[in-house]
């Protein structure tokens, strides 16, 4: 029971990674992990509030805890990440059951802040953004047979997409030394991980910000030449920031995995000037076509906004009609909420809540033909696939990802996972395929 954490996430991967690396600091510091808040003397809330819908699920959480703190007022609990960014003290207040607040660019100092805590029996909030603070460099430690893993490359974007928080909450861009990272997934081929995914909000604008600059393809090139690694992938990318030495790369360097997730957000120019994006609906296509005439097969998903404020039928309609032409392999769509302090929670002229369901619908619907269309294509194709784990349908079958990032599943023994086999793809699902193995 002493010096256990458990470490609740919240939001996107970018969250995930940095609950991971908290949990990996603490363990390096004689935190043991705990399996449940029960076992746990450290709670730890690591907030989003990219979304309406992570920001209402983890206020509600932090509501809940206040009933473990009574039945153990020994009980730490901190809140992590971008509401603890945002909000600082004032979390204190509304939730009195919190002894830490700690902001996106002190994620490094939980394991100091928490002995202060422990030694002085008093709150602390450590919201500062000054001094921004990396991963320090050597710090991850790999799990022992982990096949994928994400790997920061950079923090915070100074884009400032009117709908958009991030900017406010985690920073200007920064991007971490070339070396550093190519240390971190040296080491982790070295234990056996396979296939890394770059992460980012911004990844292709990766080495602006260093002296001296460096190119997202340069890093890319920097990786590919580790031995024992087969895969690399990234996300996310802003359509701006995609270089014809970025779309090269995908025909050059062997380990990129041919897929891509290149948010567009609307179809409609104008809906594209109010969310701040700067590029127009044919750059993009323009972009998509470079991409296909590089590398024919690549697989492209993409994110969407719907019902942003002042999104008419026709901007809606336009926003179908991109994504007919593109032909997405997959979407991820999103009702506009407002984000407090953005630009455009500022806007008056909001879409109704019902429009903006009736409008998510129909773009779901559109989507589900594309992809199970585009899903169709692949069976009786020969695929190489990286399985990683056991697939959920059923103890025999495992599963993995082709290099498009199509998830597959297939019979096949335990022992094949961590490996790459050719798979026989057989039937054709809306978000997976299945397949025999060779
Ligand atoms: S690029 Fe735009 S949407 Fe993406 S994190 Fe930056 S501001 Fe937000």
């Amino acid at each position: 029971m002493k010096n256990s954490v458990f470490i609740k996430t919240f939001g996107c991967q970018m969250n995930d990674y940095d609950s991971y690396r908290m949990l990996k600091l603490l363990e390096s510091s004689g935190y043991t992990a705990a399996a449940s808040y029960d076992e746990a003397s450290v709670i730890l809330i690591n907030t989003c509030s990219v979304r309406e819908k992570a920001e209402v699920k983890a206020y509600s959480e932090l509501g809940r805890l206040k009933f473990l703190k009574r039945n153990n007022p020994a009980l730490i609990i901190g809140v992590a990440g971008c509401i603890a960014q945002q909000e600082g003290k004032k979390l204190l207040g509304k939730y009195p059951q919190l002894d830490l607040v700690v902001g996106t660019y002190a994620l490094t100092k939980v394991p100091a802040l928490l002995s202060q805590i422990r030694g002085r029996r008093q709150k602390i909030v450590c919201t500062d953004m000054n001094g921004a603070e990396m991963y320090p460099a050597g710090s991850y430690v790999p799990e022992k047979h982990q096949i994928t893993s994400f790997v920061s490359i950079m923090q915070g974007c100074e884009n400032y997409c009117s709908y958009c928080i991030v900017p406010f909450v985690r920073g200007p861009e920064r991007s971490r030394e070339m070396t550093e990272i190519v240390d971190e997934v040296c080491r982790l081929a070295e234990s056996g991980v396979k296939e890394v995914t770059l992460l980012g909000q911004n990844v292709n604008s990766y080495g602006r910000t260093l002296t001296p600059q460096r190119t997202f393809p340069e890093l890319l090139a920097a990786i590919n030449a580790i031995p024992g690694l087969e895969r690399i992938r990234f996300t996310t990318s802003h359509p701006k920031d995609l270089s014809p030495e970025l779309i090269e790369a995908f025909r050059d360097i062997d380990k990129l995995c041919e897929h891509i997730h290149l948010p567009l957000q609307s179809g409609s120019d104008r809906v594209l000037r109010r969310m701040n994006r700067k590029y127009t609906a044919a750059e993009y296509l323009k972009k998509i076509a470079a991409l296909r005439k590089m590398v024919p097969d690549i697989s492209i998903t993409s994110d969407m906004i719907v019902g942003f404020p002042g999104e008419t039928e026709e901007n809606f309609q336009a926003t179908l009609d991109a994504v007919a032409e593109v032909g997405f392999d997959d979407l991820f769509f999103f009702r506009y909420s407002d984000r407090p302090g953005t630009k455009a929670s500022g806007f008056t002229d909001k879409v109704p809540y019902e429009i903006m369901i009736q409008r998510l619908t129909t773009l779901k619907d559109k989507q589900t033909e594309i992809s199970i269309a585009k899903n169709k294509r692949l069976v009786g194709m020969t695929l190489p696939v990286l399985f990683e784990e056991k697939s959920q349908r059923s103890p025999e079958h495992m599963a993995g990802r082709t290099r498009t990032n199509k998830v597959v599943n297939s019979m096949a023994p335990e022992r094949i996972i961590g490996t790459t086999a050719l798979v026989k793809i057989e039937r054709a699902h809306i978000h997976s395929l299945s397949g025999k193995l060779l």
